[in-house]
């Protein structure tokens, strides 16, 4: 079978987290948390801490965040965080043991707060929600104008074991490009300041498919990231999505980008692995040498099955029923309406909006969390969680993508593995695994 015909757009969809929020929806009954954690294992919780402001809106970025914080707007945004982490550690009960396996800061860019300010989001999640951050692995997210010395202090002092750093590009003329102003020597300079703290992990982000970004650029901005020895770098496709700045200035996804892109993420990959790094997924890669348990926070790769806590009015939370959140969008004046609302609100005791987890939708999630994994998925575990087999509850799909190449035929039988081209249509081959009632909520969605 030829593949050309049949094989769908490379760039459809990010697949970070299954349901994905434009998938949630106001909940009629606003369930009260303490009911929807009663009975629930808690032993082994993330946590995560949304921090929803950064310095400049990078054209590219559909994230839950707005530009700058007018009016001490940090300091009303932590104090209903604390309201709020006070509500939920309150449902949360203490029937039995609560205990935080990982915990993440991310945004927005949590490192927009000042070094007071950190210090007090790491107190609320200590003394809060009783996360022991010393203890358990931290993941904190950063931005090469906001990593100074005072803040990274701050953060390696109470236990950060991974700063993740959004370069994007070290070209300058790209960075612009990418609607992100910034210059190298900055970059550099916030770099070393992390190298200094002393954070065992460091994660460079870098993105391909810029405008005006050659094969040779592509390089530059490899082998600068390469020159830090990154413990992980991911490498991410741009995207242009409605209601972001690229999407407003009206760029278009057509072929041309594609295979631009397509080509670009094949020489990212193999320029890695040449320099001493293995693939975790399409976009991860890590140094071969680097700390496993240390690394990355809970946000892209939750467990499939323990429960996540996220405060802060874009996080998500989830049990193994319901996912919930507050409400969503893209759009900077809705951004900036919804984080008034929520520094306002008093009453955190109840889930808004959210999507229910049917026994479908958690094997869609499994399956997606662990095939998009380099790794692939041991089909023993989810006959072991499900009772029944992958094989058979999603034969058309696996049948489809075997026919494109994206099943690894070496695999072992007992091991679902993409091939290298299943893994770098990642972004197609995740959508094709929705239901279709998530894909009809998602198309219902109206951006805003
Ligand atoms: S990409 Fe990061 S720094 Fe840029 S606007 Fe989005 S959250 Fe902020």
């Amino acid at each position: 079978m030829t593949t050309e015909a049949t094989t769908p757009r490379p760039y459809q969809s990010y697949v970070y987290a299954y349901p994905h929020k434009t998938a949630y929806r106001p909940l009629p009954d606003r369930p009260p948390l303490r009911e929807l954690w009663a009975g629930q294992s808690r032993d082994a919780l993330s946590l995560y801490l949304h921090i929803p402001f950064c310095e400049v809106r990078c054209g590219f970025c559909n994230l839950f965040t707005r530009v700058g914080a007018p009016d001490e707007l940090t300091g009303r945004y932590l104090d209903a965080l604390d309201r709020q982490a006070t509500a939920v550690r309150d449902a949360l009960g203490d029937d039995e043991p609560v205990r935080f396996a990982a915990a993440a800061f991310g945004g927005g860019t949590p490192t927009f707060l000042t070094a007071a300010e950190l210090e007090r989001l790491c107190d609320i999640a200590e003394k809060r929600m009783g996360a022991d951050l010393r203890a358990v692995p931290l993941s904190v997210e950063t931005s090469p104008s906001t990593a100074t010395p005072d803040r990274l202090a701050v953060l390696a002092d109470r236990g950060t074991t991974r700063l993740s750093i959004g370069v994007q590009s070290f070209v300058d003329t790209e960075a612009r490009a990418a609607v992100r102003p910034q210059r190298r020597a900055d970059v550099e300079a916030a770099l070393g300041h992390i190298r200094t703290a002393g954070v065992p992990v460091l994660n460079i982000d870098l993105i391909y498919g810029i405008d005006g970004q050659t094969p040779a650029t592509w390089r530059t901005s490899l082998d600068a990231a390469i020159a830090w020895q990154p413990e992980e770098l991911y490498l991410y496709p741009l995207y242009v999505r409605p209601l972001t700045g690229l999407g407003r200035l009206g760029a278009a996804a057509d072929a041309a980008w594609d295979e631009q892109r397509l080509r670009l993420y094949r020489q990212g990959r193999d320029h890695l692995l040449e320099h001493g790094y293995e693939q975790v997924s399409m976009r991860m890669f890590r140094r071969t040498d680097a700390p496993r348990d240390l690394g990355e926070g809970p946000v892209d790769h939750a467990c499939q099955t323990d429960g996540m806590i996220g405060l802060g009015c874009g996080a998500r939370s989830y049990t193994p029923s319901l996912h919930y959140s507050f409400d969503y969008a893209v759009d900077m004046r809705e951004i900036r309406t919804i984080i008034d609302a929520y520094t306002t609100t008093e009453d955190f005791s109840r889930a808004e909006v959210g999507r229910p987890i049917t026994p479908d939708e958690a094997r869609r999630r499994h399956l997606l969390q662990s095939v998009l994994q380099a790794e692939g998925m041991p089909a023993a575990d989810y006959r072991d969680r499900f009772g029944t087999d992958p094989y058979e509850d999603f034969r058309a799909e696996l049948e489809r993508f075997a026919a494109r190449g994206w099943l690894d035929t070496g695999a072992p039988a007992t091991l679902l593995r993409l091939s290298p081209e299943g893994l770098a249509h990642s972004d197609a081959l995740g959508p094709e695994l929705f239901s279709d009632s998530v894909r009809a909520a998602m198309a219902a969605y109206e951006q805003k």
